[in-house]
């Protein structure tokens, strides 16, 4: 696919929609955190990572309860439990 410029307008409030196509070439989900920077005049924005809450680890990294977890940890907080 074509990496074609899409134009879109800022709202009143800062906001702007980032093109469906976009966020699916770039497997940004509902709900992900993006990190914003600038360089050289220009605004990146990319998927946050997400690292498991307990060690930072992103491989085979589920979900607790909301929060990133590991496969490692996550058999380390069941043994606690
Ligand atoms: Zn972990």
């Amino acid at each position: 696919m074509k990496n074609e410029g899409v134009v879109r307008a800022i709202d009143p409030l800062g906001r702007v929609v980032i093109p469906k196509e976009m966020r699916k070439r770039c497997r940004i989900e509902v709900g992900d955190p993006v990190e914003f920077r600038t360089e050289g005049g220009q605004i990146i924005i990319t998927r946050a990572a997400q690292g498991c809450v307990f060690c930072g680890s992103e491989v085979s990294v589920d979900h607790l309860l909301g929060q990133p977890i590991c496969l490692s940890c996550r058999e380390k907080v069941k043994k606690e439990a």
